[in-house]
């Protein structure tokens, strides 16, 4: 095998294609030498050849050097010069490049091949001493820096000394008499530090830094970040070694940066900066002015379109070219020298995930790819963060706290500071914002059922940031006048307090924590993104739903474009008002009369809240689920809220909580809910129907619209149950139909929640004209790992490597899939044409929605703001 690709010239070894060979520089290098375009000749030694540097314990192979010298003398032969000839010497960078930019690797060596004789041939053929000398001293610190170990500070110390001494405020002002006595100090100083002196000979130079480039994709950063990114080590990294062009040679001198659409919008505008005279580390140093590209309107800061226009419209040209070529957003480095323009790295630009919407949709408008690949090129994570509520501008903000904007959207909840209080207030249907000092994996599960999170501690790479933004949801870190009072349940700043179940607003998108409720504003969705989104319609074939108890949620669904309820928990129908009451009534009722009694109340409501919803879906098919309460979320667990409840009942006390006691149970997950409590309770299922049918029949009147319910039994793991509640539904619906004197279609389904379901799915089959997969509870079954105590410690396993993914949140495919997969089959054999969906929370994660596609489900369904990702989803899930 051979281990070095050549660049530049008229041809390359390498193309773009071969970025995991060569990395991304390397292979992009090669691209554009067989482009035609002017790139300095280099070459690249292979990432393969760094995976056998350590796997032979950092030895070379036998032919590694010899192919260097080859590649070499091709520079040579390319550029006339020699590496240490005393005329015209070769002077190289060199640079690191994986396929994927990886911080913390080594940083580029610049001018290597200077020494005590070549730097008089640099000072003679530019005739610029000062500059000379002033590329030495660079080279000789950096290169000290990254491959002999010696401090940077030490030079600038030096430095700084040499200034405080004669009086000399700015490096601009030092001779290159100065820098030459600048240089000696530092020679001394390394062969003090080193006992050998700073290496002249440039083989030696040449073949440090490469072995640097190399050792630093184990330097402790690099293997960091690799793992915090799920990036194999076996990826490895390339080194790239180029001929150096100088941007700091006269005034038709420069180097730049380049973006070829807007990296915050993607508008089809140049962006970016450059920088006459200078070297292309000075475009980062905090003295630099970078100028802009392009001239602006009413600035009269100079432009590269103005002073150097030949050159800038032949950038421009190429520009162009780059972008139909690779057909994306591109971000090119270039240098200019005395007039001649040089490439020296092309990539795919970084982008929002705004812009990457707009550049998607605007390259499938010019022709350069199909809608297919602008479907195929959005990440439908990303979408989360273009989709998410804002405070209204006609809010006044009553700031609380201000940290870092760290993972968009507002959001708007009551106040808790733990996982757990997290969860129970969710499980009560109340919204929260989780507060903590910091985050870490234990907090994901209350992160995950919260609106927003906001820390006292922590930046934009915070465990809460990048979790937040992982999962779409609204983060404010580092609030750092906000005290945390954990044992208290309180957060004080200043003199105002907050306490656990105050009402909170945070704006992900300002920093802002806000004291109280605001009104929020639904996101304007761009042009692009509708375009887009007919595409994605176009394309995909699963359907999308959505999980909806209220008309608002199902509302704001259907403007995202859900084609229906997949999932409406009645239970959380009663999480408002003084509805708790009513309801809870109803489960502690000892006799079947008062249960009737308590219903009778409960009916007009459910009429009206069923009736909402099918307005607001009208012409779309909406899933009604039957009571799926664990009793342990519906009962009051403390003296307090029992006497409450006591007074509102108008019972004793004493005889309410031994009721209650009487009630529990040691696993409610696994207790009396679901099709359980409809069979104990008949009444129960017979209230909800006829509340249901009702509500068919006068929407349907109102709209227009026929009606056709379809009604959810959860919980099922036995045929008969569903035969029990079916029975209970159909008599129901023929009492209604012949008291209102209407026909109402209806449909009954199950959700398959429970293994035993899935297994027998054939026979349930033929009670149930649908299937929903209720992923929540069937993880939960599947793995015998309760869905309300998994948090302590999925974090555990995941650090472990037992588990690579949180299987409540993404589904597991090997095990729950192959329940799934199992009754899918088992359903439509026994009934061809059942209807199958998923409405676990699993229906909204992308990774999952391919699997419900490769199952061929018929539809997902997901909460209201995951809709549109659920939908691309769907989409590239087909591609
Ligand atoms: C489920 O179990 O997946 C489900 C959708 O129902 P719930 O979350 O209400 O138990
Ligand atoms: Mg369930």
């Amino acid at each position: 095998s051979h281990w070095v690709y050549n660049f530049g010239g008229s041809e390359a070894d390498g193309n773009a294609r071969m970025r995991n060979l060569l990395g991304s520089k390397g292979a992009n290098l090669a691209e554009m030498t067989n482009m035609g375009l002017p790139v300095p000749p280099g070459f690249t030694i292979t990432t393969e050849l760094c995976n056998s540097y350590f796997a032979m314990g950092h030895v070379y192979p036998a032919n590694l050097k010899s192919e260097v010298d080859v590649a070499i003398e091709r520079i040579c032969a390319l550029t006339g010069r020699r590496l240490g000839d005393p005329e015209k010497p070769l002077l190289l960078s060199i640079r690191s490049g994986a396929r994927i930019s990886i911080p913390g690797m080594m940083e580029a060596i610049l001018n290597l091949g200077l020494n005590d004789q070549t730097v008089e041939a640099l000072a003679r053929e530019t005739g610029d001493e000062r500059f000379a000398y002033d590329n030495y001293r660079r080279f000789i610190q950096k290169y000290s820096d990254v491959v002999l170990g010696i401090d940077q500070i030490a030079f600038e110390e030096i430095i700084e000394d040499y200034k405080d001494e004669r009086d000399i405020l700015f490096d601009a002002d030092l001779s290159a008499e100065d820098w030459k006595a600048i240089i000696e100090q530092f020679k001394a100083m390394v062969q003090d530090e080193l006992d050998e002196p700073f290496p002249q000979d440039i083989q030696k130079q040449l073949w440090g830094a490469i072995s640097s480039v190399f050792s630093s994709w184990m330097n402790a950063r690099a293997i960091t970040y690799r793992h915090l990114h799920d990036i194999p080590e076996d990826w490895g990294t390339s080194a790239n070694v180029q001929a150096m062009v100088f941007g700091n040679l006269d005034d038709n001198s420069a180097v730049g940066v380049a973006f070829t659409r807007s990296q915050d919008t993607g508008e089809k505008t140049l962006e970016g900066s450059f920088l006459p005279r200078a070297h292309g580390e000075d475009m980062e140093s905090s003295s630099a002015k970078p100028l802009p590209l392009i001239r602006s309107e009413g600035s009269d800061v100079k432009s590269m379109e103005e002073l150097m226009p030949d050159i800038f419209s032949k950038f421009l040209t190429l520009c162009d070219r780059l972008e139909t070529h690779y057909m994306d957003m591109m971000k090119l480095g270039f240098t200019i020298e005395k007039g001649k323009l040089w490439m020296l790295q092309a990539r795919a630009a970084t982008r929002t995930p705004k812009a990457a919407l707009r550049v998607a949709v605007d390259l499938a408008k010019e022709g350069l790819i199909t809608e297919s690949e602008a479907v195929a090129r959005v990440d439908p994570r990303s979408l989360d963060q273009l989709l998410h509520p804002t405070i209204s501008d006609s809010e006044k903000r009553v700031v609380f706290a201000k940290g870092m904007a760290a993972s968009p959207g507002a959001a708007s909840g009551h106040l808790v500071f733990r996982t757990q209080d997290a969860e129970e207030f969710v499980s009560h249907g109340r919204q929260v914002i989780l507060m903590r000092v910091e985050t870490s994996p234990e907090d994901v599960h209350g992160m995950h059922v919260a609106r927003g999170i906001v820390t006292a501690r922590g930046g934009m790479t915070s465990h809460a940031a990048v979790v937040a933004r992982g999962m779409g949801i609204p983060c404010v870190t580092g609030a750092g006048a906000m005290h945390i009072d954990y044992k208290q349940e309180s957060v004080t700043v200043g003199s105002v307090v907050l306490r656990k179940g105050d009402l909170i607003t945070i704006d992900g998108s300002s920093g802002d924590v806000l004291n109280g409720d605001v009104q929020m504003q639904n996101p304007e969705l761009s042009e692009e993104f509708a375009t887009l989104m007919g595409w994605v319609d176009k394309i995909r074939r699963l359907k999308v739903r959505c999980n909806a108890d209220t008309p608002q949620d199902a509302k704001a669904a259907r403007e995202f474009g859900a084609e229906g309820i997949g999932l409406c928990r009645t239970e959380h129908m009663f999480f408002q008002d003084d509805r708790i009451f009513d309801i809870r009534a109803m489960i502690i009722a000892t006799s079947e009369e008062d249960r009737r009694r308590s219903m009778d109340k409960l009916l007009p409501l459910q009429r009206a809240d069923f009736e909402a919803l099918f307005e607001t879906m009208a012409g779309l098919p909406v899933t009604i689920r039957l009571l799926d309460p664990p009793l342990h979320e519906f009962l009051p667990n403390n003296r307090h809220d029992i006497a409450a409840m006591a007074h509102a009942l108008k019972i004793d006390e004493d005889s309410l909580t031994s009721r209650i006691h009487a009630m529990h149970e040691f696993n409610p997950m696994l207790g009396h809910r679901g099709c359980r409590l409809a069979i104990s309770k008949p009444e129960v299922v017979e209230m909800q129907a006829r509340a249901i049918f009702e509500a068919a029949v006068s929407a349907g009147e109102k709209t227009g619209a026929p009606v056709q319910p379809e009604i959810m039994v959860p919980l099922v793991s036995i045929r008969e149950e569903l035969e029990f509640v079916k029975a209970r539904i159909d008599s129901t619906a023929k009492a209604v139909m012949k008291e209102m004197g209407h026909e109402i279609d209806y449909r009954v389904g199950t959700m398959i929640e429970l293994p035993r379901a899935a297994l027998q799915a054939r026979k349930i089959a033929e009670s149930a004209e649908f299937f929903s997969f209720g992923t929540n509870d069937l993880t939960q079954t599947t793995y015998g790992i309760s869905r309300d105590d998994a948090a302590r410690f999925i974090a555990d396993y995941i650090k472990a490597g037992v588990l690579e993914q949180d299987p409540f949140i993404s589904i597991d495919i090997e095990g729950v899939g192959e329940l799934i997969e199992i009754a899918s089959e088992r359903g439509r054999f026994a009934r061809p044409d059942i209807t199958l969906g998923i409405c676990g929370e699993h229906g909204g994660d992308p990774v999952s929605i391919e699997f419900c596609e490769r199952v061929g489900l018929d539809y997902v369904s997901c909460s209201p703001y995951r809709v549109p990702i659920a939908r691309l989803s769907a989409a590239q899930a087909t591609l």
